[in-house]
């Protein structure tokens, strides 16, 4: 440790002294056996022996263990009865994660609190940064992904300190937080004289925890200076702090309360965000999840939960703002700002832009105002959203603006990101100024993570007002709260298609057509008689694969997928079932209706198949099809499936390429 370090490290201690209830050292926050399984660490020799020994010696955490890996979750063969044994057959590290999980579950979160602190929403907060932190050093070839899961799943712990050990607790704190605009960090330190990262740090140092974990509980909102001895682990600081952000833009802070988590340029600086597939990371990690609440169960949140708690998040800080200047925008003494707000609104571009662009236009009084974005396969700017909106008369619409053709300075507010005014004096014939017929206008760059989402325009074609230089500066914090916003809507967007869109096929997922059934199957039992409900399963098509390559498998997936898009009435539902199984359900029809379109579904495979003959290597592409039709003997929708799926085997059964339908009724068609 510096001396840097040693003195603030004294100072910290001193300040959290005084606010907690005991010495800290009585802390018995985490029991001893956690704080052991945390300071036995990956590379331990022996490791598995003392993993298993300090398990052991806690009866209760044993058999909880036991009892976990010989659930379904794990689908292992044999019956599992010893630790040592569990520790073999899944691996240090996840015998020690369940373990931790376990210890500090039981400790923190069951006693339950229904104080304004919600313990259970924090720890699903820290389990799913834990979760994405692992997720993203494996995804960035960091080689211990194991401690940053542990320093996730710990980096908010002195948030936990304060709660339960503080003279005034952490849910005191948010009863008092009021609406003064200051981040969170600086609410706390207000409050409490001292943040929830340095109480974490202080009770990692009475603990002794690795340095690596202090350093990831202690600088998660603030990178350590180059000095500070806890430089070097930067990298995993930066890890959890990315993961901590995803969280919160995905309405799963660490409290409530939390207002907008802001990611620090060091993260970005230390991680290459571009290395990392965001969509199959969430993913991955909602899988996670998913056994996790399982386990515990516990109802984490749904999707719609989520969004309306991060709506009341933005609808917070909008209030915050309207309040007081954004603090972290320097407004240079301007009177508050709703454009700031206005981006945080909704999570809907079409909702939070023009109520952006209004709020600019009370604020600054342009005659217009346009919100261009950026349509990165054409290559140009779309004139999107615009203020009043009558401003551009349908001559110009769609208004679009090439990007290969920009010259001068709009180029330069492109290419440089930075915020311009284009005038006649300058540019005389720049062809933006004459197609809107304005003298002069400012172009400022919509940027997140340092890449051009969009430009804001605006001008003053009537009134001539000039553009003042220093009007730039003010607009340009707007900007930037619009390019977050854009983000969050855009990664909103993505999570909410990825929760229900089979990726390849741009088809439902079967978790999709769990929900229609369910909604089919709950409602009016009347219309319940005119269902039917077909599996689609494609012949051969393992020997597909294997003769014409995996590629071409995909694609062949993609055309039926097309063909069953084509031929499905709005109203009935289509979705990808598992691998190369498709399932449809058709309402208000009877057998003939539901043996027609079958039919129709197969023959156009089977045609399709034919015309790709020569791609397809001479395969032929068909489907087998099972139908089943409602009848009261179904008392859920499950018995559908399972009849339609026996009718689907018959019909591979009886030759493949045909249609069996259950109960075998007299369609009129065969
Ligand atoms: P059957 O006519 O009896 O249905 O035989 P089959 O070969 O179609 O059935 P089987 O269940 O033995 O094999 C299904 C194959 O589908 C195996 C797997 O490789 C392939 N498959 C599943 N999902 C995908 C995918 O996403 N892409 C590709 N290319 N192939 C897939
Ligand atoms: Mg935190
Ligand atoms: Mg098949």
């Amino acid at each position: 440790m510096t001396d840097e370090d040693k003195d603030n490290t004294e100072l910290i201690k001193k300040a959290a002294r005084s606010i907690l209830k005991d010495e800290i050292k009585h802390l018995q926050l985490v029991p001893s056996v956690a704080i052991k399984l945390l300071k036995l660490t990956n590379d331990d020799n022996a490791r598995i022996e003392h993993l298993s020994l300090i398990i052991e010696t806690e009866p209760v955490l044993a058999a909880k263990i036991l009892k976990q890996v010989n659930s379904a979750a794990y689908a292992l063969p044999n019956k599992i009865t010893s630790i040592n044994r569990a520790v073999t057959m899944l691996g240090f590290s996840t015998v020690r994660q369940l373990a931790i999980n376990l210890l500090l579950y039981n400790k923190l979160i069951q006693r339950g609190s229904k104080r304004a602190f919600d313990l259970l929403f924090f720890w699903q907060h820290c389990l799913y940064v834990a979760s994405l932190s692992r997720r993203i050093a494996v995804a960035l070839k960091y080689p211990d992904p194991d401690l940053v899961y542990t320093g996730g799943l710990l980096h908010d712990i002195g948030k936990i300190v304060l709660e339960t050990y503080g003279r005034v607790t952490y849910s005191d704190f948010i009863h008092s937080m009021g609406k003064s605009g200051h981040s969170t960090i600086e609410e706390e330190r207000r409050f409490f004289g001292i943040t929830h990262t340095e109480m974490g740090h202080v009770f990692c140092l009475e603990w002794q925890l690795p340095p690596s974990i202090m350093a990831i509980v202690a600088f998660h909102h603030n990178q350590p200076t180059e000095t500070s001895s806890y430089a070097k682990y930067k990298t995993e600081i930066a890890i959890v702090s990315f993961a901590n952000y995803i969280a919160w833009i995905q309405g799963i802070g660490s409290a409530t309360h939390d207002s907008h988590s802001k990611l620090q340029s060091a993260v970005l600086e230390t991680i290459n965000i571009d290395q990392l597939d965001l969509e199959a990371l969430l993913q991955q990690v909602d899988q996670d999840m998913k056994i996790t609440r399982e386990f515990y169960d516990i109802q984490l949140p749904g999707l719609t939960t989520l969004r309306a708690t991060l709506v009341k998040a933005t609808i917070n800080l909008s209030q915050i703002s309207e309040d007081k200047p954004f603090s972290a925008v320097d407004m240079s003494g301007r009177k508050p700002s709703s454009c700031l707000t206005a981006p945080h609104h909704s999570l809907n571009p079409d909702d939070f832009i023009p109520r952006t662009l209004e709020a600019i236009q009370d604020e600054f009084c342009f005659d217009r105002s346009i919100m261009f974005t950026i349509d990165p396969k054409r290559r140009c700017l779309i004139a999107s959203y615009w203020w009043p909106t009558s401003i551009l008369p349908t001559a110009l619409q769609p208004f679009e603006i090439d990007m290969s053709g920009i010259s001068g300075l709009l180029l330069t507010c492109l290419r440089e990101k930075k915020a311009v005014i284009v005038n006649t004096a300058i540019e005389r014939d720049n062809p933006i100024l004459q197609r809107l017929n304005t003298s002069e206008f400012i172009a400022v760059p919509v940027l997140h993570h340092n890449r051009l989402s969009g430009v804001l325009y605006a001008d003053n074609s009537q009134s001539k007002k000039p553009m003042r230089e220093s009007l730039l500066p003010e607009i340009m914090p707007i900007a930037y709260e619009l390019g977050i916003a854009m983000f969050n809507a855009k990664q909103y967007d993505q999570q909410k298609k990825h929760a229900q869109i089979d990726h390849l096929t741009q088809l439902f997922n079967k978790r999709m057509l769990t929900n229609f059934l369910t909604e089919i199957f709950q409602g009016d039992e009347s219309k319940l008689t005119n269902i039917a409900i077909g599996f689609v399963d494609i012949d051969k098509f393992k020997l597909f694969n294997d003769t014409c390559g995996h590629q071409a498998g995909d694609d062949a997936l993609k055309i039926v997928a097309d063909i069953l898009r084509s031929l499905t009435r709005p109203g009935d539902f289509i979705g990808r079932y598992g691998g190369e199984e498709f399932l449809f359900v058709l309402r208000n029809t009877d057998a003939k209706g539901a043996y027609g379109y079958a039919e129709r579904i197969r023959s156009e495979i089977e045609r399709r198949g034919k015309l790709m003959n020569q791609r397809f290597h001479g395969h032929l592409l068909t489907v087998s099809i099972g139908v089943s039709l409602y009848s009261a003997d179904y008392t859920n929708y499950t018995d559908m499936i399972e009849a339609a799926d026996q009718a689907m085997y018959q019909a591979k059964e009886e030759g493949r390429n045909r249609i069996v339908m259950l109960p075998d009724v007299e369609t009129g068609n065969k």
